[in-house]
């Protein structure tokens, strides 16, 4: 959930993005808003046709999912610039949640993501059994579904696409302390599954240079994180753009051409 702060920095660098002339950097910047859910929907509506929201509660936050914020959700996924559910899912890695509470949150929302009919957002570290087991079980009803900031192992990518999920990659690929391994995995993702994104204001890419002074990431250091991902798979940067955009694309049921800037 967004601070003041983080909002005010998401206001800005939107206000830089037309200058980037990258639109799928536009595209994937939805990911940006979903981190404060009333304020993602009251700024998507000042942007309509450019911003969306998604609505879901990150598994660091689990030990909040009430009825109350499961019939807020309900409401926002009625909204039709709420596009996705979530992000939603496990994150053992500290465990800010008890895992309980995760597993609980977890399985309302992909509850929700099915009644809503929309893709859902996921979410997951360090908690690949757990987080298998219950997407398996509502994958058939699920629309479709995203593995956002996929940073894995092979297997672990397996399994994802044996779900038929979307694979998000981030600016982690850039990371040399602890991101190398995708640069094998990221060439076992089919094209048709491929997204990028920056999980901004996370994860500056470590290799962007040079490094933003305010250590905020932004969808203008999109097309960075894409050429890293392209020369990692062998393929042209113009390729992948598509690919990701087009996936993109069908993943939100969003229309290239009626809302194409
Ligand atoms: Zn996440």
């Amino acid at each position: 959930m967004a601070d003041s702060n983080a909002l005010e920095g998401l206001t800005q660098a939107l206000r830089r993005l037309p200058g980037v002339g990258a639109k799928s950097a536009a595209r994937m910047a939805f990911h940006l808003l979903q981190h404060d859910r009333a304020a993602a929907l009251a700024l998507a509506r000042q942007y309509p046709g450019y911003l969306y929201a998604t609505a879901g509660l990150h598994p660091h936050h689990a030990h909040d999912f009430s009825g109350d914020v499961e019939d807020l959700f309900t409401d926002l996924l009625k909204h039709p610039q709420v596009l996705a559910a979530g992000e939603c899912g496990l994150d053992y890695n500290r465990n800010f949640s008890p895992p309980a509470d995760q597993c609980f949150a977890f399985e309302r929302q992909l509850g929700l993501a099915i009644a809503a009919n929309k893709p859902i957002f996921l979410h997951q570290r360090d908690a690949h059994a757990d987080f298998m087991a219950i997407l398996r079980a509502a994958r058939p009803k699920l629309k479709t579904a995203v593995v956002h900031c996929f940073t894995g192992t092979e297997a672990e990518l397996e399994d994802y696409l044996e779900l038929d999920c979307f694979i998000g990659i981030t600016g982690w690929i850039c990371d040399e302390r602890r991101g190398t391994h995708l640069v094998d995995c990221v060439k076992k993702i089919p094209t048709n599954r491929i997204m990028l994104e920056t999980d901004a204001p996370y994860l500056v890419p470590r290799t962007l240079k040079p490094q933003p002074k305010n250590r905020r990431n932004e969808p203008q250091f999109l097309p960075h994180i894409l050429h890293a991902v392209a020369h990692a798979r062998g393929e042209s940067a113009e390729e992948l753009a598509q690919a990701s955009t087009q996936n993109a694309c069908q993943f939100f049921n969003f229309g290239l051409t009626s809302t194409a800037a």
